[in-house]
């Protein structure tokens, strides 16, 4: 069974001059499965990643996410922007206690998971402390333990290290790794750094622009665990300038 299936997917968006901003679709997701989603601004990165979010409808085609069809949100898609919308009036505990809160679950039913998720994403020292108190890095943390502790099955990430310096960008895609690591969560990870796809995942979709389809399926032939020192190596390098290649094609 694959975690997420699509198939045959294309979005329009309606208006005077419509925008056809997917065709055709297709991609398999592997439960456990590390995939970016890489292409330039406006190719249909984050509309793809929003049907499957269940944010946006498609015009045509099937998607399936544990097969079942996506119809609306729902917990067991997590989803992380850029900006990790926290609420600046709770602390770090209390905004990765929010969504099990609503969702009618009791202390005791959350609490060892949100520590646990807290403890991975290195927060346990940092629950009292609000938002504001913390770097952009350290809220992103937070945005990704909050999407962990409802226990999504799949991860959807959009540009999430996008606003960030470069070292900490580094950090936060080694932080990942090993989040990735203990968990095995799949995750679709879109971005338009190529660096960061090989480096993140086991299998790139590079995307080529309007309208928006898949150019070419890369899986990435560099052993994990991965490091940032791997981004120096001829290996990653070899890969990159064939991206390159193919982007530019
Ligand atoms: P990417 O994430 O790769 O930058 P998007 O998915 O945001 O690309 O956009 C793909 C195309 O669809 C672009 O041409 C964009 O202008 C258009 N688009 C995105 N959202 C909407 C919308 N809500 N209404 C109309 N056009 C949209």
């Amino acid at each position: 069974m694959s975690a997420i299936s699509i198939n045959k997917i294309n979005k329009t968006y309606p208006g005077v001059t419509p925008v056809r901003a997917l065709e055709d679709i297709d991609l398999t997701i592997n439960p456990g499965e590390f995939v970016a989603l890489l292409g330039p601004s406006g190719c249909g990165k984050s509309t793809l990643l929003n049907l499957i979010a269940g944010f946006e409808k498609a015009t045509s085609g099937t998607l399936l996410v544990n097969n079942k069809p996506v119809q609306k949100p729902g917990p067991e898609r997590g989803v992380v922007f850029q900006e990790a919308a926290l609420f600046p009036w709770l602390n770090v505990w209390e905004n990765v206690a929010f969504g099990p809160k609503v969702a009618g679950k009791s202390k005791s039913e959350y609490e060892d998971r949100a520590m646990e998720m807290l403890e991975i994403t290195g927060l346990s020292a940092f629950l009292k402390h609000l938002p504001v108190q913390l770097s952009g890095g350290m809220r992103q943390r937070v945005g990704i333990a909050r999407v962990l502790t409802l226990g999504s099955e799949v991860l959807l990430m959009d540009e999430p290290f996008g606003a960030l310096d470069a070292q900490t960008r580094l950090s936060m895609q080694e932080l990942l790794l090993s989040v990735w690591h203990k968990l095995r969560t799949t995750i679709l990870f879109v971005t338009h750094d190529i660096d960061e796809a090989i480096l993140l995942a086991d299998t790139i979709y590079v995307m080529s622009a309007r309208p928006g389809k898949i150019a070419t399926k890369i899986t990435v032939p560099i052993d994990r665990p991965r490091t940032i020192e791997d981004t120096t190596t001829e290996a990653f390098n070899s890969l990159k300038r064939e991206i390159l290649k193919q982007i530019r094609h």
